[in-house]
């Protein structure tokens, strides 16, 4: 990591895990050169550096695997269960009412009686 030399104190940018920001963060401890602590400017917490990139790369992952989860439960199931509500309705008890059937059988006994 050959990064700028830093001095203890110094202001750099990073990521601040408790403000979820990248803020001024002014540097605590030095390991060769290397920022190791930084602290928040902001909140004035403590923690290793960043290098900027912080919570970033975890969250996107995170997600991902629980929308991979979500996902592959939802899809196979879904898909089929739109289809089929639509076609065939899961509970008779609520489709029996339809409009078609009234409004056939209406047209059926609507015609004048001969006689
Ligand atoms: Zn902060």
């Amino acid at each position: 990591m050959a990064e700028a030399a830093y001095r203890l104190g110094d202001l750099i940018d990073d990521y601040c895990p408790r403000c979820r920001l990248l803020l001024n963060h002014a540097v605590a401890s030095l390991v060769e050169n290397n920022v190791v602590k930084v602290i928040c400017q902001t909140c004035y917490s403590e923690h290793p550096y960043l290098h900027g990139k912080g919570g970033k790369k975890k969250r996107p992952s995170r997600r991902a695997t629980l929308f991979d989860q979500v996902l592959s439960k939802v899809s196979p199931s879904a898909a089929p269960a739109a289809e089929s509500a639509q076609d065939s309705p899961d509970d008779p008890k609520k489709k029996r009412p339809s409009a078609e059937a009234r409004y056939i059988s209406r047209h059926k006994s609507k015609p004048r009686r001969k006689g």
